[in-house]
């Protein structure tokens, strides 16, 4: 069992994550991209203390090798589910189960169910994980929608075990490592249809007959992530110890609110680890 789960691999979650180190913690990071999307879009960034004019890819590369050379464990995955348990925290992975003591969000702008139809078809057509549900979708046409390039590699998977697979992405190609079977769309995915159970959806360039569409964004609303957690405003409610309304549950970034910015999430970052640390001492 880890010390500390941080969920999210940007600025807040590395943040966090580095200075848990620094007070000798187990600490393992789970994010669902190498680096965080956010950075990746910023060409360039010039209001970081001490370093102008760095490209916000360049400035991920360096979080990442720093967390990495302070011992803090990376894995590249996407926690679906978070729950309480006697000793602390069980969160489930694509595959994996983790286990920590305690646990910071750093899970960047929550997200939340926003085409038509999303919300009621969820677990009626309607996945957020093509690994956990593809078998569900043998034989059968579905959609990938993604806001994110790693849904690239969900469409891909899903090749192998679809009749039909389109991908309709809501970020810049290239598209490069979609695979040739994968039918690639282009514009917005306008409502899903269905009661009972998904039938089809409308995107602004036609109709398509599917039994499933797999939705691929930066994270999971957080409803969905961890049931109970306290939101204000379309973030969740932290104190100044980036506390939750969860004792042992820390937040951390864009997720706490705004300023979306990058010295905001270093420091929340390092705020919330170290009340994670006194939170474990406490409980000893
Ligand atoms: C185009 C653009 C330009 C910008 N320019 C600047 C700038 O010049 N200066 C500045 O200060 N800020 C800038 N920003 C904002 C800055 O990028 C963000 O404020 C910052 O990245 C927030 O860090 P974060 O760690 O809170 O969230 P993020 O960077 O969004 O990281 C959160 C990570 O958590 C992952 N995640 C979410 N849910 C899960 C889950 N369930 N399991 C696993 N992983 C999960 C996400 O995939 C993501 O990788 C810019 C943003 C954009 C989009």
């Amino acid at each position: 069992m880890y010390d500390i789960l941080v969920v999210g691999s940007g600025p807040a979650g590395l943040s966090a994550a580095v200075n848990a180190r620094r007070r000798n913690k187990q600490v393992l990071v789970v994010g669902k991209e190498m680096h965080s999307n956010k950075l990746r879009q910023a060409h360039r960034v010039d209001n970081y203390l001490g370093i102008p004019q760095i490209k916000g890819l360049d400035l991920a590369a360096k979080y990442r090798e720093h967390a990495q050379d302070e011992g803090v464990e990376l894995k590249t995955d996407e926690l679906l589910n978070l729950w309480v348990e006697k000793d602390g925290f069980q969160g489930m992975g694509k595959n994996v189960l983790y286990q920590a003591k305690a646990v910071i969000l750093a899970v960047g702008t929550p997200q939340k169910a926003s085409i038509p139809g999303e919300e009621e078809l969820v677990g009626k057509g309607v996945s957020y994980c093509a690994t956990c549900d593809g078998m569900f979708y043998r034989g059968q046409q579905v959609l990938v929608y993604s806001e994110v390039v790693e849904g690239e590699k969900e469409a891909n998977f899903l090749a192998d075990l679809c009749a039909k697979v389109y991908y309709l992405p809501r970020y810049q190609g290239p598209y490069t490592d979609l695979d040739s079977r994968v039918e690639l769309l282009s514009g917005r995915l306008v409502r899903l249809h269905g009661t009972e159970q998904l039938t089809g959806v409308t995107t602004s360039t036609g109709e398509y007959e599917v039994e499933g569409v797999f939705i691929e964004r930066a994270g999971l609303p957080l409803d969905r992530l961890l049931p109970g957690l306290e939101m204000e405003n379309g973030a969740i409610k932290v104190d100044r110890r980036m506390a939750t309304n969860i004792p042992g549950v820390f937040a951390a970034g864009d997720c706490t609110g705004k300023p979306w910015q990058i010295a905001k999430a270093v420091g929340e970052g390092q705020v919330a680890a170290l009340a994670a640390v006194d939170y474990l001492a406490d409980r000893r």
